[in-house]
């Protein structure tokens, strides 16, 4: 069933009641992509258009983002050689509106055909890339869409370049060659493309079919790989339940790295040889986990503002700490009960997690769910002041996700969970077409602790409270413990990158002595106290210094060199750990097994 967003609605005015009913007909909508030069990058689309009731103006749409991925993107960019005809070939006059809508004069024809170029050379989970090796294409960065029509169905025909096999999560056309249907757009810009000579294998998991595919050569075993994966996908559904799709692709490109998530597939990016040692593979399989979750939390569990989509503007909502944070927590969740990875590796994922987070003064300036709400404006486009200003929904909501579900496990004595959440947002709103709200993710959680949560949301959630891990971890028989040292050593405060002889300042934390006295982000550090600098010498030249002593950083600001005097500062080093409370008692044993499956240390 299709829902209209906010923002649809807004654009769209119900009329009064009209005297005469008129029978809307959707179009017949065909798009063929075809790649018969793949070393120029450019994609070939051809979109047929057959409509009853055609308007004069035609209008064809580029959506400017990917779901999934909150940041304004302009896929527009990428069309060149728009060109438009009727179906007997005659040319048909045509303007650019905006900057991603192309208005179509029909003169009375009822079918059009556009044709279109999109420049396809950026791999990433959200764009597209054509060249000599593969194609790989999101259908939401390279397919227009009617003005108003997003409910309507279409076909997409493949032409591939040579030999190439397709993948992709849309069901086929029976008895067309290389032709896939999707019933909307939401579910036609859900649905990537590959298009190569990929390496492949499937395994039935209770008798559904999923297929995963490794784009290129690297350090994969892929039975192995494939078989680690059906233990991740049994775990998801041992959640929900039951499997709420035909069939399930993985597509994997080995190149940089990320993922994307999707109805009936996901996008992965890896480094090729990134799948050794035994720890880069743990990392490749948490991003499995993570895409994979999210097929449930996000493309099913939605948030308010995330589905159906409007294509042409940012999509608000203050729930990504869940949509993210909470998919993020999940990553290691499956991994532990699928006996990837033990209790003391899913435990460390969340200290790490929270020594940085404790290193950031931005804490205390933004909420999780304001973090949430201003993605499109920040969380793609971070900057040196972000240290400062801003937390990820993703790491600060891993770390209040796993602490909402030891709480929920503690006060409901073991009997409830996080799991139970997710399976309530799941039977309760997914499969009574309903998107949840802020409110509704407080309630039920409130339903499953038995409480109020209304103080952990207040403060963790909605507010920038700094977070009392020992008050909620010690219900499960773990503390955190900071490892702080007595002794303080001097310390600058400024985060700093190494580029071969160059020595950079990448950002300062507020409150430290080097923002106090004026290092700024940038700054080349070339020389500390007339001596050569690197981070290395930089790192062993102030261990020997104590609080209180002065240092003489020589930088390059811009393209002018300056000497900036520093006092160094005092600070007990930190090195968080989780750890098992003294003298547990019985219930937090109890209940720290039933958690991470093993016995409480
Ligand atoms: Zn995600």
């Amino acid at each position: 069933m299709y829902q209209e967003t906010e923002a649809q609605r807004r654009k769209s005015p119900k009329k009064k009641a009209m005297p005469v009913e008129v029978k809307i007909v959707p179009p017949d909508i065909t798009y063929t992509v075809s790649m018969s030069k793949p070393w120029t990058h450019l994609l070939e689309v051809e979109m047929r258009l057959n409509w009853a009731q055609m308007p004069e103006k035609a209008e064809l749409k580029m959506p400017v983002w990917t779901p999934g991925s909150y940041l304004i993107r302009e896929y527009a960019r990428h069309v060149e050689d728009f060109s438009a005809k009727d179906a007997t070939g005659n040319n048909l006059t045509w303007q650019k509106t905006s900057k991603n809508t192309w208005q179509i004069d029909t003169k009375g024809a009822k079918e059009i055909v556009a044709r279109y170029n999109v420049y396809a050379n950026e791999l990433t989970v959200r764009t597209n890339e054509l060249n000599d090796q593969h194609a790989f294409f999101n259908n939401s960065a390279l397919l227009m869409f009617p003005k108003d029509q997003l409910k309507t169905a279409s076909t997409v025909k493949v032409v591939p370049f040579g030999n190439w096999k397709i993948a992709t999560g849309l069901p086929k056309v029976e008895g067309q060659t290389n032709a896939f249907r999707a019933e909307n757009f939401d579910v036609l810009y859900d649905s990537p493309f590959e298009v190569g000579n990929f390496v492949e294998t499937t395994f039935n998991f209770r008798d559904v079919p999923h297929r995963v595919i490794f784009e290129g050569e690297g350090n994969y075993d892929l039975q192995k790989t494939a078989k680690d994966i059906e233990k991740i996908v049994a775990q998801g559904v041992e959640i929900f339940g039951d499997i709420p799709y035909k069939d399930y692709l993985f597509i994997v490109n080995l190149r940089g790295g990320g993922g994307l998530e999707h109805l009936n597939s996901t996008a992965l990016q890896w480094n090729k040889f990134g799948f050794k040692p035994d720890s880069r593979y743990k990392s490749f399989l948490n991003l499995v986990a993570h895409e994979y979750f999210h097929l449930w939390n996000v493309k099913r569990i939605r948030p308010d503002a995330l589905g159906p989509f409007d294509y042409e503007n940012e999509n608000y909502t203050r729930l990504l700490w869940v949509a993210e944070g909470a998919t993020a927590y999940y990553e290691s969740v499956l991994l532990r009960r699928a006996g990837l990875i033990n209790d003391k590796e899913a435990l460390s994922s969340k200290v790490s997690l929270i020594q940085a987070l404790q290193a950031r003064p931005g804490r205390f300036e933004t909420s999780l769910e304001d973090a949430s709400f201003d993605a499109w404006i920040k969380y793609y486009r971070t900057d040196e002041n972000a240290v400062n200003n801003q937390i990820s929904y993703y790491d600060k909501g891993e770390v209040v996700n796993f602490l909402l579900d030891v709480e929920i496990r503690r006060s409901s004595g073991g009997a409830k969970s996080l799991d139970d959440v997710m399976r309530y947002l799941y039977a309760e709103f997914f499969k009574k077409n309903k998107n949840y709200t802020p409110e509704d993710y407080q309630k039920i959680s409130e339903m499953m602790a038995g409480k109020s949560l209304n103080d952990f949301f207040s403060k963790y959630v909605r507010g920038r409270d700094e977070i009392d891990y020992n008050a909620i971890l010690n219900g499960i028989g773990l503390q955190l413990s900071t490892g702080a040292s007595k002794r303080e050593s001097a310390y600058l405060g400024a985060n700093l990158a190494q580029t071969g002889e160059r020595l950079t300042i990448t950002s300062v934390p507020a409150d430290t002595p080097a923002y106090e006295q004026g290092l700024n982000a940038n700054d080349q550090i070339v020389a500390v106290d007339g001596n050569r600098a690197s981070q290395t010498f930089l790192q062993t030249y102030l261990g020997e210094k104590r609080p209180g002593d002065k240092v003489k950083f020589t930088v390059f600001r811009f393209d002018e060199m300056r000497d900036i005097e520093i006092t160094l500062g005092g600070r007990a080093s930190q090195d968080y750990a989780i750890v098992a409370v003294e003298n547990p008692t019985d219930e937090q044993k109890r209940l720290y097994k039933d958690y991470l499956g093993a016995d409480l240390k």
